[in-house]
């Protein structure tokens, strides 16, 4: 039931560690885009809470959540015309969890895919956070009503959770949550650089945003390409080849053409078709990091826009939460 006008858009980063061009491409770049945008409203958090599930050492929290802050604003994320905040930095979402959880089924988050990977990938640390994520995310969702949230594929099924979670309480309390909406088409899948799937932290296959110019191209130059192409002379498939996905996100149609057609006949060699990849990569970082240099010297101005993000998140949420106390009969003395 969102009486505002605009589309309540949402989404949040975890901070185990520092972002790199896939968060870029896959997300920054969209939160600037839609922060931009008049039809939206927007609620933009680092979700450390969600961190704490995998990451032993959550110390370093306190590292990276400036910088992730820092990376939002040099992307072009406008903090007067959206809401910037710390996911713990509100209560009333956990009052949320709380409350969503007991409308919950312990066998629904069973079925949920992204808990058995992450239990398989953290089989030392399958902690009941681990378990409860979902939920914890449906409240991040209908706390501030969202009407829209970009999430990439991997994260669908949980807002199925926010969805059902959603209907379900407005069908036993009466009508009070947005039902949120996928923005998944808007998100795209950013490659690593070994040829395997996603660029991601953990896997060590990224560009980050903070590399230099001879990092990008040192990395770029020993990326996995078409096994097929183990001579200069060979044809080989861009379909089959990380680098011509990333050129796809970052190279003009004229470019991508013409390595596409030069792969395929063996007309240009990889190294040829890697560098274009580079100076594009280049192109697209340096006005961010010059940016973010700029905005790095501005003493205070990471806790400026939190603490005024904190403030704007925590009235809109503890409505919803109030309203949701009412409906389910907590009473306040
Ligand atoms: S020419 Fe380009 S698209 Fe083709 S295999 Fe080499 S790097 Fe990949």
């Amino acid at each position: 039931m969102a009486e505002n006008k605009k589309q309540v858009v949402l989404s949040g980063i975890r901070a185990t560690g520092r972002l790199h061009l896939g968060n870029f491409l896959g997300a920054l770049r969209n939160f600037a885009r839609y922060s931009n945008d008049p039809q939206y409203s927007c609620f933009f958090f680092v979700a450390d809470w969600h961190t704490i599930t995998t990451l032993t050492d959550t110390a370093q929290i306190k590292q990276f959540l400036p910088e992730i802050i820092l990376d939002y604003l040099a992307a072009g994320v406008d903090h007067e015309k959206s809401t910037i905040f710390v996911q713990s930095s509100i209560p009333e979402t956990a009052e949320l969890f709380w409350i969503l959880s007991c409308f919950t089924q312990k066998s629904e988050l069973e079925r949920i895919p992204t808990f058995k990977d992450k239990a398989l990938k953290h089989a030392e640390n399958v902690n009941a956070g681990l378990f409860n994520y979902p939920v914890l995310m449906a409240a991040d969702i209908l706390g501030p009503q969202a009407d829209l949230v970009p999430v990439g594929k991997d994260q669908e099924p949980h807002l199925e959770m926010a969805k059902e979670l959603a209907r379900k309480f407005n069908r036993l309390c009466g009508e009070t949550f947005a039902v949120p909406h996928s923005m998944a088409e808007e998100m795209i899948i950013v490659p690593g650089l070994d040829g395997t799937g996603k660029m991601g932290k953990s896997e060590g296959n990224t560009i980050n945003l903070d590399d230099t110019e001879d990092a990008v191209r040192a990395k770029i130059k020993v990326a996995v390409t078409d096994p097929a192409r183990q001579r200069r002379t060979d044809p080989g498939s861009p379909s089959k080849c990380n680098v011509y996905t990333l050129h796809t996100m970052l190279s003009s149609d004229d470019e991508l053409k013409y390595c596409a057609d030069g792969c395929t006949s063996a007309s240009i060699g990889c190294a040829e078709c890697k560098t274009i990849l580079a100076n594009n990569t280049i192109a697209l970082l340096k006005p961010f990091q010059e940016r973010r240099l700029v905005l790095a010297e501005k003493k205070g101005l990471v806790f400026d826009v939190l603490h005024a993000g904190q403030i704007t998140a925590r009235q809109t949420i503890a409505k919803t939460v109030e309203i949701v106390r009412e409906k389910i009969g907590l009473l306040r003395f």
